[in-house]
């Protein structure tokens, strides 16, 4: 999936399960369908304090 969007700016996609989103290209909705199956923990950056 291509996407401008991140955990902050939408931390509900990052969790297992389906998500209705609206798409930034046509703007029409769809479903985003997230398995978490890895570690985001493994990508986590070091250098700001938003924990
Ligand atoms: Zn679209």
């Amino acid at each position: 999936m291509e996407t401008n969007l991140g955990y902050e700016d939408f931390p509900e996609i990052y969790e297992e399960g389906d998500h209705e989103l609206e798409c930034d290209e046509c703007g029409k909705p769809f479903i985003l369908n997230t398995s978490v199956s890895y570690s985001w923990e493994t990508e986590k950056k070091d250098g700001d304090g938003n924990g």
